[in-house]
């Protein structure tokens, strides 16, 4: 790459990151998961070392925290709020410790360590003169912080005296204010994690506020004191709790990778089971004397690290396993577990996926699991500590009945032709877990796209009754939404006009919300161009027409047994069919738009049985489409020309074309006919 486009480049990633610290750390509402961010970062620090021209104008591996906002006074720190540098794993530690060694040039690593939980949560400063609370500070850039003293003074743990005849004269503490995740769940605020709700409601402009919310604090080191009369961290920390500070209790002294090791696991192990959130646990050299000799990089100290928790997992216990039921009947297990923040997303609830899961990884209530939570991707049970089980612990047997109270079961597949792992309750719309799934579904993104109408505001409108069925939706009672609490003028008028706006839909898009197994958004944009209007798809809802109609869409490609058994399943309901037709005459629905390609294949007909050489029957598909043609799905007289492929084709295909005097191509030729 040039000079030129690597500048450009890292113009582009710092200017993203510095936007993502302001959300992170200024308005605690971050725009993209730790994962995301660390990576960009990341990215960023190896473009800083690569080229050492970039690190001109104040790089980012030397920033703390985000510029400070004009929200409060600006207070410069005495002494800098520095980062922690980090480190995930026992070679991370072990450097950590021989750097350390290498800076001090002593040979023997028998350093003392003050462990502490790394709290997450945000730090503050707390200046005493003379025993008096004169300031207090949040950590800003980390030069510069943000005077949030009267903030500070409405949090209980926050001693705004201190009596100690040998106190120092000025005695700045530093600590974490953060909010117990009991507290966070009951706090009706939209906050990612308890982190994100303590920052914002620490720097609240006005004090009454932040007042309201049960915010704490820990204390944990310091910034200026006069005189310094204290030789180790440790004993430091003890004085604070004499000084009335709330101090953890898990804080330890260790000495070697060997006790840091065990340390950590130890840790790891009870954190769900705390009631404050921890990413990690900080190690800091002991002794105040070699803390001083090994002094600060740019952004943090050399004699304290962060060994963190894995971003990914997290340990903890399974408090309860409960069933969860799907649009499709689908019943999923989920293990509600202790709360732990993972990634950034405080995490109660994973998936088991479903019976045989858990049999194979034996899962029982009261287990001490592994967590995962991957990027997007629900959060699920990894595995299981067995060691950890109490003696009398059962297994766990699954339920044979949906939350209905109808059985459950499982189907046999016609792809696999296995028995399902998954049980289902097949009630359909007379089980009120499945109709209030197939709500959530209806109002969705890629369905009706109603703004205003998520998940969440369809639980509340079913537990006042205002929907029961989807027609429902359209002729919902306005004078009683604007009485609720949170709902006004404005959001009312926004949700009218989203619900009128809905009211136009295309077949294939309302196909799709209607919500049929097996049939997605590919396969009801199939069933719309078979249909081409409301109309005729109506058919579908009378009795007489059904078996004929259903045959037909066997030519379909994309359609196959699978989705014709679940269509005829679902349209066999009466209760379905009359939802359907309710719903058909609260909309204007348009027709399908066949989008008319002129090409070689216009008008024409295919058919493809075999495996290809050069291409994959999806390549060929769109290629087919792109030239005008249509892909069917069984032979028929409709069918103009089939392609053989080498790789098993069906024999039966091609005898019935023959029988039908229908054009077979092989692959071969149907390249040559296509002049490709
Ligand atoms: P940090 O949170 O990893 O560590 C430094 C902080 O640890 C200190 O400032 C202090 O407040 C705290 N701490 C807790 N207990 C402590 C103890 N016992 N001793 C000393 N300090 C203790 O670092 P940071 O610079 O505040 O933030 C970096 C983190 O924030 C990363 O994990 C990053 O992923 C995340 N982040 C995310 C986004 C996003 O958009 N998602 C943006 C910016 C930063």
């Amino acid at each position: 790459m040039k000079k030129q486009d690597i500048q450009k480049l890292y113009k582009k990633q710092k200017k993203l990151l510095l936007k993502y610290n302001h959300h992170y750390f200024n308005l605690d509402s971050p725009l993209v998961s730790d994962s995301k961010y660390d990576k960009v970062k990341n990215e960023v620090i190896e473009l800083e070392n690569s080229f050492t021209y970039l690190k001109d104008n104040k790089p980012i591996q030397d920033r703390v925290g985000a510029p400070v906002t004009k929200k409060f006074k600006k207070i410069k720190h005495a002494i800098p709020m520095l980062s922690l540098s980090n480190t995930f794993d026992a070679k991370g530690m072990n450097d950590f410790i021989s750097k350390i060694s290498n800076y001090l040039n002593i040979k023997n690593k028998n350093f003392n360590f003050s462990s502490e939980l790394k709290i997450d949560g945000i730090s503050a400063s707390l200046t005493y003169e003379n025993g008096i609370l004169t300031k207090g500070l949040s950590r800003g850039d980390g030069s510069t912080g943000e005077d949030i003293l009267e903030n500070l003074k409405t949090i209980t743990q926050i001693p705004k005296k201190l009596s100690d005849n040998k106190l120092p004269k000025l005695l700045e503490i530093r600590g974490e204010v953060y909010i117990g995740k009991r507290d966070f769940k009951k706090l009706n605020k939209n906050f990612a994690n308890p982190r994100n709700a303590a920052g914002g409601s620490l720097r609240q402009k006005n004090p009454k506020e932040t007042k309201k919310i049960p915010l704490k604090f820990f204390a944990y080191g310091f910034g200026i004191v006069d005189p310094m009369t204290y030789k180790t961290q440790s004993e430091f920390i003890s004085k604070l709790k004499k000084w009335g500070f709330n101090v953890n209790p898990y804080n330890a002294l260790v000495n070697g990778i060997e006790e840091i090791e065990k340390h950590h696991k130890n840790i790891e192990s009870l954190r769900s089971s705390l009631d404050y959130d921890i990413d990690g646990i900080v190690f800091k050299v002991d002794d105040l004397n070699l803390q001083k000799r090994l002094g600060n990089t740019s952004n943090s100290p050399r004699w304290a690290t962060a060994y963190k928790f894995s971003s990914e997992k997290a340990i903890s216990k399974i408090k309860n396993i409960v069933i969860q039921v799907g649009r499709t009947g689908a019943i999923t297990p989920v293990a509600k577990i202790e709360p732990v923040t993972v990634g950034g997303v405080v995490v109660s609830n994973a998936t088991l996926h479903n019976e045989d899961e858990i049999n194979r990884k034996d899962v029982r209530v009261g287990d001490t699991i592994i967590v995962q939570r991957a990027g997007d991707v629900i959060p699920q049970v990894v595995s299981v500590d067995v060691n950890k089980r109490k003696k009398n612990s059962k297994k766990y047997i699954f339920p044979d009945k949906c939350l209905c109270g109808s059985k459950i079961q499982k189907e046999f597949n016609l792809s696999t032709k296995k028995e399902d792992a998954v049980r289902r309750c097949t009630k359909g719309y007379d089980c009120s877990y499945i109709a209030i799934e197939r709500l959530k579904h209806i109002v969705s993104k890629e369905a009706f796209n109603i703004d205003g109408l998520g998940k969440k505001v369809i639980d509340q409108f079913w537990k006042l009754k205002l929907i029961k069925n989807p027609s429902d939706i359209f002729e919902l009672d306005f004078n009683k939404i604007i009485k609720l609490e949170g709902w006004g003028d404005l959001s009312v008028k926004n949700l009218k006009s989203a619900i009128e706006k809905a009211k136009n839909i295309s077949l294939n898009r309302f196909i799709y919300s209607i919500g049929i197994r097996h049939i997605g958004q590919e396969n009801a944009k199939i069933l719309a161009s078979f249909f081409k209007s409301v109309n005729q798809f109506s058919k579908m809802l009378e009795q007489t027409n059904k078996e004929e109609l259903l045959d037909n869409l066997k030519d379909l490609d994309g359609i196959g047994e699978t989705q014709i058994i679940s269509l005829k399943n679902f349209f066999s309901n009466n209760k379905n069919v009359e939802i359907v037709k309710n719903l058909i005459t609260k909309l204007n629905i348009q027709n399908f738009k066949e989008i008319n390609i002129k090409g070689k294949l216009s008008k024409i007909n295919v058919m493809f049985t075999g495996g290809f050489e050069k291409i994959s029957r999806s390549e060929a598909k769109t290629l087919t489409e792109n030239l005008g043609g249509k892909v069917l799905g069984t032979v028929s007289k409709k069918l103009n020309i089939l392609v053989v492929g080498n790789s098993k084709p069906t024999k039966k295909k091609i005898d019935k074309a023959k029988e039908l005097k229908i054009k077979i191509y092989s692959e071969n030729e149907w390249y040559k006919f296509l002049n490709i």
